[in-house]
């Protein structure tokens, strides 16, 4: 816990942690060593670890990186970091990401974005360390913490960890409970590990996971030794290579880093199979009508009373003026954006053309990966990212588009609800990590682990 807060305090120009919290940390790592010398020591007893600001940590401020919620301090803690600190986990801070998980760079901050530890060779530009989870993966990739908690609403998890050369887990929605997590789409929200390796995301899982009454779509069913999964044994599963996947415009180092992964599984004695997710290309368009509906409707209750920042008002000031300079002040232009587009989809005119649409085009999605599981493969390997991290400010310029096709190849697991994970698999020409992405059936979390493993 020492040597991380130090880190910490030496990692600054990161922006990793975005609020420290080393008293706690302290004392925390205190009880873990009284434990330890009492012989009672749980999986996780006194392992730094960092927390994404999305989850709601009792007495310490969870901002969502927003301004709307400016001095919020939540009364209670989320169930995944309350089971994480049951295990003796030590909290070390608050780690950055855009907005209220809206971004793939980190940069809808309201701190600024999270720095990548990597750069390219020979050169100086501070990279994405990607988003939304930008700052939990910069403080893994730079050692600052043992690991991180993130969330993946469509690859906020994987996408950094593929930029940052580290192992982030998306479990199968319904795996851990979203409750006293900052809403942003909660169809798609789900809580997972940032790790150094697939051990380590194995047991991070194992902590976080389990059924929880509070949450109406969390599973009530065992959850197992995700650790003990890990035999590296992968003979006889069928691994599926979707054929939608190679896009138009995919870099060869992309294209060569799938080759090899599709390589490494048939040398470990998996069975390679060509596979079809004819709806792949619509889930992007189906994703962002989604993700930003549910956001609308989950944001609304950022009214300046219940949370957080308030406006300043005029004499004579309504309680609508209230609302409308309060939201105005406190959404960044991203968070807007999406709640504009969120209400736009749901209005009465067009709820059927769009946000109807998009729900009948994610049930095909979602049948894609039936049949194909039905046919019997065990899991799917893709690239994690169509790229590997990009400049700072390269890609946040006019057109937000191009910042959303980052996540081509990650939305669809979300839109199904399916585990997927992201290791680092190899270096770009520049040096830079890259990451594959294995998709597994529904809550079968231990074999996809084992099928990362084996790509370790
Ligand atoms: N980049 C995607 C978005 O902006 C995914 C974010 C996430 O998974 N939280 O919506």
């Amino acid at each position: 816990t020492e040597a991380c807060l130090g880190a910490i305090d030496g990692a600054d120009a990161l922006r990793a942690f975005v609020h420290k919290t080393p008293e706690i940390a302290r004392a925390q790592a205190a009880q873990a060593d009284a434990q330890i010398a009492q012989g009672a020591a749980a999986d996780l007893c006194g392992v730094p670890i960092g927390i994404k600001d999305l989850f709601c940590t009792e007495g310490v401020a969870s901002q969502a990186a927003s301004r709307i919620l400016d001095g919020f301090v939540p009364q209670y803690e989320s169930s995944v970091t309350a089971q994480l600190r049951g295990q003796g986990a030590v909290m070390l801070g608050k780690l950055n990401m855009d907005e209220f998980a809206m971004g793939s760079s980190n940069e809808t901050s309201v701190y600024g974005a999270a720095v990548n530890p990597w750069r390219r060779a020979g050169s100086d530009t501070p990279l994405t360390p990607g988003g939304s989870s930008g700052g939990s993966a910069a403080a893994v990739a730079a050692d600052l913490c043992l690991a991180a908690t993130g969330t993946d609403t469509g690859g906020s998890i994987r996408q950094p960890a593929a930029f940052t050369g580290i192992t982030g887990l998306k479990p199968t929605y319904g795996r851990c409970s979203r409750w006293g997590i900052i809403a942003f789409a909660s169809s798609l929200d789900q809580a997972g590990p940032m790790t150094r390796d697939v051990r380590d995301a194995a047991i991070m899982l194992g902590a976080m996971a389990g059924h929880d009454p509070r949450d109406s779509t969390s599973v009530d069913i065992p959850v197992p030794d995700f650790e003990a999964a890990l035999t590296g044994d992968v003979r006889g599963k069928r691994i599926g290579i979707p054929n939608e996947y190679r896009i138009e415009g995919m870099p060869d180092e992309i294209a060569k880093l799938w080759e090899e992964g599709t390589s490494m599984l048939r040398e470990a004695g998996a069975e390679i199979v060509e596979i079809s997710l004819p709806h792949t290309k619509y889930a992007l368009p189906a994703y962002y009508v989604i993700a930003p509906a549910e956001a609308s409707s989950n944001l609304a209750r950022y009214d300046g009373v219940r949370f957080g920042h308030r406006a300043a008002l005029d004499a004579g000031d309504g309680i609508t003026e209230m609302y409308e300079k309060t939201r105005a002040e406190g959404f960044g232009a991203e968070v807007q954006r999406r709640v504009m587009v969120g209400t736009y989809v749901l209005s009465a005119g067009f709820y059927d053309a769009y946000y109807n649409r998009a729900r009948k085009v994610r049930a095909l999605i979602k049948k894609d990966f039936d049949d194909v599981f039905a046919a019997g493969v065990d899991a799917i390997l893709t690239p994690a990212t169509p790229s590997a991290a990009f400049g700072l400010g390269e890609m946040s310029d006019a057109d937000p588009v191009r910042m959303y096709l980052n996540d081509v190849f990650t939305v669809t697991v979300n839109l199904a609800g399916l585990p997927a994970i992201s290791v680092p698999a190899g270096r770009d020409a520049e040096g830079l990590p890259l990451g594959l992405q294995l998709i597994g059936r529904p809550f079968e979390e231990g074999p996809l682990l084992n099928a990362a493993y084996s790509l370790e």
